[in-house]
């Protein structure tokens, strides 16, 4: 669905974008981004489509002074969401399933899929095994998020966790093609990585069509294409994880043709006996992580897949060791939510871009 309007009444739509998946973030405009400055928001046009595609709530939206360009926005943003949901998707025939499917032959896959893999194999050595792309067949035990609502037995678990092992992917280039094999039971899961990476081949192919002006929302991760219409940053709040489908912000954090993801075990879960279990997979145990952490979200221009897997990853290490990551690695922007939602941690990059706006929750920065 596409609708035009003048800038005014369609921004009124933002607050609702991230409702139906309970996303940690949605773009959210503020009365100072239209401050008298570079430009006015009544002089932008706005495009908006948003839908269920990859197992998440999507939302694209395009702006322009020029309304006639706006279709041609979006219809780039959706065919890319096609595009990856064809290449990379495990629920249908893809190049992906195929290399699941054949498990232990040799499949022929793009090359961005054998670069996410690749990323992927990265990030686990980065996190000390945390993230595991070929976590798949614990995660296909589990079911969690789609339909998953029993404990498996510690025998059923433990024969799914002895195919985790990613270092048996293998990658070979030949004659300019590529080719991907696993090992015999293995099953890739490139869902903790994929969104972000989407989110910045989307940002980027808006940008090089001429489009100014965006916010690409795949079920919580949210990139920005260039600035707000006062010409500062755009308004990225970040939301309660513990108030549903409510819309809470506990921060909102100023940025520019950049990306925030987030990774919480609230979004895809279920309840027995009391206790919750999330759908980040311990690669260790391969159960459900013990929710140390309510909320992780990193921030970066043009590097959405690795954090986006780091993301994940943090949920599997906790707080202690994320903190101590973090710590040891400058160069990330992040936002811990501790467990009882009375801290937020922001690593010092972020200084002077987040606004805490819930008066229950401390924001400190990381030393
Ligand atoms: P995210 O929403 O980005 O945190 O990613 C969660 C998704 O990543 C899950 O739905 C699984 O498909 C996959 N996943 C779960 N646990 C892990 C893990 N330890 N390493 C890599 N991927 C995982
Ligand atoms: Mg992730």
């Amino acid at each position: 669905m596409l609708w035009k309007s003048r800038i005014a009444a369609a921004l009124c739509c933002l607050a609702a974008l991230s409702s139906p998946l309970g996303a940690a973030w949605a773009a959210q405009e503020q009365d100072q981004a239209a401050a008298a400055g570079a430009g006015s928001r009544a002089e932008w046009y706005v495009g908006e489509d948003h839908f269920w595609k990859m197992g998440t709530y999507i939302e694209i939206k395009a702006f322009s002074k020029n309304p006639d360009e706006i279709a041609g926005f979006i219809r780039t943003a959706e065919a890319l969401v096609e595009k990856y949901d064809d290449m990379l998707s495990v629920h249908k025939k893809s190049p992906l399933k195929a290399v699941n499917d054949n498990a232990g032959g040799w499949v022929e896959v793009p090359e961005e899929a054998a670069m996410l893999a690749e990323k992927s194999v990265e990030v686990g050595a980065l996190t000390e095994g945390a993230f595991d792309p070929t976590i798949g067949p614990v995660v296909n035990l589990w079911k969690i998020g789609f339909g998953g609502d029993r404990v498996p037995s510690d025998e059923e678990i433990a024969a799914q966790l002895a195919k985790v092992d990613s270092s048996k992917i293998e990658i070979k280039r030949e004659n300019g093609a590529v080719f991907m094999k696993i090992a015999e039971g293995q099953q890739l899961d490139l869902g903790g990585i994929a969104k972000g990476y989407i989110g910045d081949r989307i940002a980027e192919a808006l940008k090089a069509a001429g489009c100014e002006k965006a916010i690409i929302n795949l079920g919580g991760n949210v990139n920005v294409v260039g600035s707000s219409y006062s010409g500062g940053a755009w308004k990225v709040g970040v939301r309660r994880p513990d108030h549903g489908e409510e819309m809470t912000w506990l921060a909102v954090v100023d940025m520019q043709d950049e990306s925030v993801v987030t990774s919480g075990s609230y979004e895809r879960y279920f309840e027995k006996d009391g206790r919750r279990y999330g759908h980040i997979i311990s690669p260790a145990t391969g159960r459900p992580v013990e929710l140390d952490i309510a909320s992780v979200s990193l921030v970066s221009a043009g590097k959405g897949a690795e954090t986006d897997a780091l993301g994940t990853a943090f949920f599997v290490m906790g707080w202690d060791a994320s903190v101590e990551f973090l710590r040891r690695h400058r160069e990330y922007k992040a936002l811990l939510l501790s467990k009882d939602m009375k801290r937020l941690l922001a690593t010092e990059n972020l200084r002077g871009k987040v606004v805490v706006s819930d008066p229950e929750i401390k924001l400190e920065f990381l030393r």
